[in-house]
């Protein structure tokens, strides 16, 4: 069906495609190839090994109204219905925040407070899309995860990735904060609460535009939550346990004084890859 006046290969369009998404996108490529997968239903590894194949009419006005789409911001995530997070494809949908690669930090050093040979109980406040209770319930397959959410959305999407990943050891709850769990104690409380100021222009920008307001904007100075999460979390961890918590790069010093008010021990801050003040965790010594 080529015309021979137009080069209509996969190689051509995802040349056109990055070209334009340059413009607003940091990963244009990248994006491209997800948006050409979509059309064709094809893994990325395809678009690689035959380039020369042409698109019908049909795929290239899809692939033109998906880049349509992405040009006028809508988040590749959404899109696709699918961000990785800890190596697990995960569902997501507008009704959570997307996984950042920078929250696998929060896991990372929540695994190193949850040994592999005890049965421990983990509480993720906030879950989302499931991404943190999700990656420590895999790691830990002796820890019992539970993750809380205000969100029925979030809570669906997050049941279906624990379905989905085929882990078991996590159970998610209709909570707000510490309301479903009265009563019961956690080796390790963990979060990525909402944690962005109400002004911050970083809302209107990027994917953050799309994304749920109630999973991002906690007020003045981005600590509505976190206020609210430490004025509860002691009645809720063992003696010697410890919270975790993923903050914003220039909240670590308010998130202390915080912890402090609640005679926490142990506050020690945490730097993500690029460098930024990023999770702060603490010790519940009484
Ligand atoms: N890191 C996220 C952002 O910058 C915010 C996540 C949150 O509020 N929990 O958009």
């Amino acid at each position: 069906m080529a015309d021979s006046d137009y080069d209509l290969s996969i190689r051509q369009y995802l040349e056109d495609g990055t070209a334009i998404l340059r413009r607003v996108s940091d990963s244009p490529r990248l994006d491209a190839e997800l948006l050409m997968g979509m059309v064709l239903r094809k893994p990325r590894s395809f678009l690689h090994a035959w380039p020369e194949q042409q698109l019908s009419e049909e795929e290239a006005a899809c692939y033109e109204e998906l880049l349509r789409r992405r040009f006028a911001g809508e988040p590749i995530a959404y899109m696709t219905g699918i961000r990785e997070f800890w190596s697990m494809p995960l569902r997501v949908t507008p009704a959570v925040l997307i996984p950042r690669p920078e929250t696998e930090l929060l896991v990372e050093r929540a695994l190193l407070r949850l040994p592999e040979d005890e049965e421990t109980r983990v509480l993720d406040l906030g879950a989302g899309s499931g991404a943190v209770s999700l990656a420590i319930a895999r790691e830990r397959p002796r820890a019992q995860v539970i993750g809380v959410d205000i969100s029925l959305a979030a809570l669906e999407l997050a049941r279906g990735n624990a379905k989905l990943q085929k882990i078991d050891n996590v159970e998610f709850r209709e909570s707000d904060w510490f309301d479903a769990v009265r009563g019961e104690k956690f080796n390790i409380v963990v979060g990525n609460p909402p944690y962005v100021a109400e002004d911050d222009p970083h809302l209107g920008r990027g994917d953050a535009r799309f994304e749920p307001r109630l999973a991002l904007d906690a007020g003045v100075g981005g600590m509505n939550c976190f206020r609210a999460i430490l004025e509860r979390a002691h009645n809720y961890i063992v003696r010697q346990g410890w919270l975790l918590l993923e903050h914003g790069p220039d909240q670590h010093m308010a998130l202390r004084r915080l912890m402090e008010a609640q005679h926490y021990h142990d506050i020690t801050l945490h730097k993500d890859a690029a460098g930024r003040d990023r999770v702060t965790e603490c010790r519940f010594v009484e």
